[in-house]
């Protein structure tokens, strides 16, 4: 079975792998498409797809945008994104600067409370233009006050913990709309993360689908087989196509392996293929190599 994974993080975003380094291994891990979906922002991209090329892999343009909700972030997948996005490429540049607004929130926040940290420590340590809690945690674990990231997330800049500082989003339509103005393919990712009560989903999922929503990602690392078999009937009562993907992050997720996530996903070719069958009959463009 020819498998592939379509959610993954590079260096542009919170991931530790270079773009070209993540095709690299998507390639020798024998997956036979990939899709680039860094965090607010399209910048490694076109490093992606330039390596992929050299390699005969299906590289797929993507974006992870989150949204604001009444539970917390929801986070859209984008893919199939075309090379130029003006729409796009204008809002992401105003997700950034509120992103960094927030980041320096944060550092100012640690430094009250002792923590030796300052901004260009973070900067430092983030590679791209997308720079978030991951690449400050990871300042945090490098000057000893933690031994994993996830512990940082668990003490101090989780969504509940002190240093928390909340940071304004688009709202689902707004965002759902960024996507499609750029005749993007879209996903809800991970619909079974958010801490919201089935009913409140099953209306929210019906909302968006209404607005054209393409899919669910019903295939991803922290979601186990309930949770999959969940997303499977919610998408077909919306007659929603299906994703999936391992949300690679490299060294930063240690534990989530590309195309793998944590030993138990396996997406297959067909699942690409009925999203690109969307996109057919919504008259979208397709990829070349799928023409
Ligand atoms: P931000 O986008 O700056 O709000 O940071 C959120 C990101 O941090 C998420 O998209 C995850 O990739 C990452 N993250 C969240 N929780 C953890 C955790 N426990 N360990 C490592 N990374 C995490
Ligand atoms: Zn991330
Ligand atoms: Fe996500
Ligand atoms: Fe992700």
């Amino acid at each position: 079975m020819r498998q592939i994974d379509l959610h993954t993080h590079s260096t542009a975003s919170d991931g530790t792998d270079t773009p070209a380094d993540l095709v690299r291994r998507a390639h020798e891990a024998g997956l036979a498409a990939l899709a680039l979906t860094d965090h607010d922002t399209l910048s490694g991209l076109a490093e992606a797809a330039e390596t992929a090329r050299g390699l005969g892999l299906e590289c797929i343009r993507g974006l992870e945008l989150a949204v604001s909700s009444p539970y917390g972030e929801v986070h859209l997948l984008g893919l199939w994104l075309p090379e130029a996005t003006p729409i796009l490429d204008k809002a992401l540049q105003g997700i950034r600067r509120k992103r960094s607004e927030r980041n320096r929130e944060i550092v100012a926040k640690l430094k009250t409370a002792g923590y030796d940290i300052s901004y260009d420590d973070v900067l430092e340590v983030a590679k791209g233009e997308s720079v978030g809690r991951p690449h400050i945690a990871a300042v945090l674990v490098n000057k000893g006050y933690a031994a994993t990231l996830k512990e940082i997330f668990a003490t101090l800049l989780g969504d509940n913990g002190p240093m928390y500082v909340p940071r304004s989003m688009p709202t689902p339509e707004e965002g759902l709309a960024l996507l499609q103005a750029e005749g993007a393919t879209t996903a809800m990712a991970h619909p079974m993360l958010l801490k919201a009560p089935h009913t409140w989903l099953k209306a929210f999922v019906g909302r968006l689908a209404a607005l054209g929503l393409d899919a669910l990602e019903a295939y991803h690392s922290d979601q186990d087989d309930a949770a999959t078999r969940r997303c499977l009937a919610l998408a077909d009562q919306h007659s929603l196509a299906l994703c999936g993907g391992s949300d690679y992050h490299g060294a930063s997720k240690p534990a989530i392996r590309l195309g793998r996530g944590r030993g138990n996903i396996r997406v297959p070719y067909e699942i690409l293929e009925k999203l690109l069958a969307r996109r057919k009959t919504k008259g979208l463009p397709l990829p070349s190599t799928n023409r």
